[in-house]
C-alpha cells in the first residue's frame, strides 16, 4: 500500500467502483477503500448493488418467474410439466453464485486497471487526508489530491418493527429465506417492497403489503400505477394503502399492529420484510475538523457536479441527493473522474430511467402528467396497449401499456411511462430519444421491427398525433 494517491474513493458500489475505473483509465493512481463483508466474512467489491441489491434481487425475480411459469403458464402453451418441486436453498445458492461471479469480475477489473483495493473503513480527515482502518490491523493516514465519497445507503429501520435478522428482516434478509413463508408481510409498497413481495408471492407466499401513503407508487405516472395495481392484485398481492404500522409482537408468528382509516388492525404473518426506504451512510464518514457539509437527512451536500463544500472532495451515488439508482451513481462517478482529469463531464438528471422489476415491469423516464400539470406545461399524450401488438400476444404477455407525453407546442418528448413486458429494456429507446431531445414525431417516423414489443412505443408516439394504426384514435 502506498501512502499517497491521485484519488482515493471511499465505497466500492456502482458509484465508487465505476468512478475509480474511469479515474484509472484517465491515468490517475487510485485506491478504493471498502468495508463490505459477505455473510461468510469475505470482503467483496460491488457494494449494495452487487451484493444485496440490484443483482441478487433480479436473480431471485428470474428464478421465481421460471417457477411461476411452469406452475401456471406452460400448460397454456401445450407444455405439461408434472411433479415440479421447489428447492429454495438451491435458488439462493444460484443467486449467491451470480453475485460471486460478478463481484469477482470487478476484482479483475481493479487488477487490470491497477486500482488498489483497501479492505476496511475509510474516513475523511481535514486537508484531504483519509484515515484507513483495515479489518485487521492499525489505522493509517493516507494523503491524496482528490477524494470521492461513495459510501451509499442502508435500509431505514423503524421502531415499530425492529429487525431480528430472522423473522423481521430488511431487503437483504428477504433474499436469504431458506423456505417459502406461508404468510409474508411487507411494510412499504415501494420499489423494493414490491420486488421482494413479488418473488415470494410467485413462490407461494400469501403476501400483504402495508403502505403508509394513500396513493400507490406516488412517483409513477398515475395511469400506469393504476394499471399496475390492478395487475398486481390479480396476481394475489394484497396492497393495503394508508396504513401506519404501530408495533409488532413476536410469538409463534409475527403480529403486526397497524392503523388505517377504519381504526386499529392486526395482521398475522410468518415473516415480515421492512422496506420503508434507505438512508445515506454518513455516520462516522468524516472527522469534525474536515468540515464536510451534510443536510438535515444526512446526505452529503453537493452541487450539480457532485462537488462538496471542500475543494477536491466529491460525493456520488446514494450518499447524495437524487434517485437511489445504481446507474445514476455510476454516471456521477464517471462525471467526477472526467472533471478531475480536466474534461467536461456532466450528468443529465432529466433523463435518468427508472425501472421496477415486477411482472409486468414498470419503467419510466422524464416527467409524469401530474408534474406537467402542476408546472402548467402544455402537453399532449398518446397511449398504446400491449394487447394490440402481435409480439406481446404471441408471448402471452399482453398486459400493460406505453404512454408518451410530448410538449403541446414543440412536440418534444417530456416523459415516457410504461408498464408491460420487458419495459426495462424498452425504456432505453425512450431515454435515448429524450437525450437527443427528440420529438414524438421523430419516434413516430422511426422504423420499428415487426413483430416486436417496441412497436408499442412506436404506436404510442403515433398516438400523440392521434394517428396510431392499430387502435381507434
Ligand atoms: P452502495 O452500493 O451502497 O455501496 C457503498 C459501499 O460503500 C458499500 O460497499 C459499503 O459497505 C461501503 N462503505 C460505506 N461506508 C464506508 C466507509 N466509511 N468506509 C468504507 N466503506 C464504506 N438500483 C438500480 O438502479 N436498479 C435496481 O434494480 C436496484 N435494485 C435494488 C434492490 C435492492 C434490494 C436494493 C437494496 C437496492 C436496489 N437498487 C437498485 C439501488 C442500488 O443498489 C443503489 O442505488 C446503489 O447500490 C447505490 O450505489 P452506491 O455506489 O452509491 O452505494
Ligand atoms: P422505496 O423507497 O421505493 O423502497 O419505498 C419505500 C416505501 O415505504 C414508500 O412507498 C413509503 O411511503 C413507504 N413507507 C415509509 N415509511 C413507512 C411506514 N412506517 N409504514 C408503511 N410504509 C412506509
Amino acid at each position: 500500500m502506498a501512502n499517497s494517491y491521485d484519488v482515493i474513493v471511499i465505497g466500492a458500489g456502482p458509484a465508487g467502483y465505476v468512478g475509480a475505473i474511469r479515474c484509472a483509465q484517465l491515468g490517475m493512481s487510485v485506491a478504493v477503500i471498502d468495508e463490505y463483508r459477505r455473510k461468510d466474512g469475505e470482503a467483496a467489491l460491488g457494494g449494495t448493488c452487487l451484493n444485496v441489491g440490484c443483482i441478487p434481487s433480479k436473480a431471485l425475480l428470474d428464478s421465481s418467474e421460471h417457477y411461476h411459469r411452469v406452475q401456471s403458464e406452460l400448460a397454456g402453451h401445450g407444455i405439461r410439466v408434472e411433479g415440479t418441486t421447489l428447492d429454495v436453498p438451491q435458488m439462493i445458492k444460484r443467486k449467491d453464485k451470480v453475485v460471486a461471479d460478478l463481484t469477482g469480475g470487478i476484482k479483475q477489473l481493479f487488477k487490470a486497471n491497477r486500482i488498489e483495493w483497501l479492505q476496511g473503513h475509510g474516513k475523511l480527515l481535514a486537508e484531504r487526508q483519509v484515515e484507513f482502518t483495515p479489518h485487521k490491523g492499525k489505522a493509517k493516514t493516507l494523503t491524496t489530491d482528490n477524494v470521492i465519497l461513495a459510501t451509499g445507503s442502508r435500509p431505514i429501520e423503524i421502531g415499530a418493527a425492529p429487525l431480528d435478522g430472522d423473522r423481521i428482516v430488511d431487503s437483504a434478509g428477504a433474499q436469504e429465506f431458506q423456505e417459502v413463508p406461508k404468510r409474508l408481510g411487507v411494510i412499504g409498497a415501494g420499489v423494493i417492497g414490491l420486488e421482494m413481495g413479488s418473488v415470494w408471492n410467485r413462490l407461494g407466499s400469501k403476501v400483504v403489503l402495508l403502505e403508509a401513503q394513500e396513493e400507490f407508487l406516488s412517483p409513477v405516472d398515475q395511469q400506469v400505477s393504476r394499471e399496475a395495481r390492478k395487475l398486481f392484485e390479480k396476481q394475489g398481492l394484497d396492497i393495503k394503502l394508508g396504513c401506519r404500522v404501530t408495533g409488532t409482537r413476536k410469538g409463534k408468528t409475527v403480529s403486526v399492529h397497524y392503523e388505517d382509516s377504519e381504526g386499529k388492525q392486526n395482521l398475522q404473518v410468518d415473516r415480515l420484510i421492512v422496506s420503508v426506504g434507505r438512508r445515506p451512510n454518513t455516520d462516522g464518514l468524516s472527522s469534525e475538523d474536515a468540515d464536510l457539509l451534510t443536510d438535515e437527512r444526512g446526505y452529503v451536500h453537493v452541487n450539480d457536479y457532485c462537488e462538496t463544500n471542500i475543494p477536491g472532495v466529491y460525493a456520488v451515488g446514494d450518499v447524495v441527493r437524487g434517485p437511489m439508482l445504481a446507474h445514476k451513481g455510476s454516471e456521477e462517478g464517471v462525471m467526477v473522474a472526467e472533471r478531475i482529469a480536466g474534461h467536461a463531464g456532466h450528468v443529465n438528471y432529466e433523463t435518468i430511467p427508472w425501472v421496477i422489476y415486477t411482472d409486468p415491469e414498470i419503467a419510466w423516464v422524464g416527467r409524469t402528467e401530474s408534474q406537467l400539470k402542476a408546472a402548467g406545461t402544455p402537453y399532449r399524450s398518446g397511449t398504446f396497449g400491449f394487447a394490440a401488438t402481435g409480439r406481446a400476444r404471441a408471448m402471452d404477455r399482453a398486459d400493460g401499456m406505453v404512454k408518451i407525453i410530448a410538449h403541446a407546442e414543440t412536440d418534444r418528448i417530456l416523459g415516457v411511462h410504461m408498464v408491460g413486458p420487458q419495459t426495462s429494456e424498452l425504456i432505453a429507446e425512450a431515454t435515448l430519444a429524450m437525450e437527443y431531445e427528440a420529438s414524438a414525431e421523430d419516434l413516430a417516423r422511426t422504423i420499428h421491427a415487426h413483430p416486436t414489443l417496441s412497436e408499442a412505443v412506436h404506436e404510442a408516439a403515433l398516438a400523440v398525433g392521434k394517428r396510431a394504426i392499430h387502435k381507434a384514435n
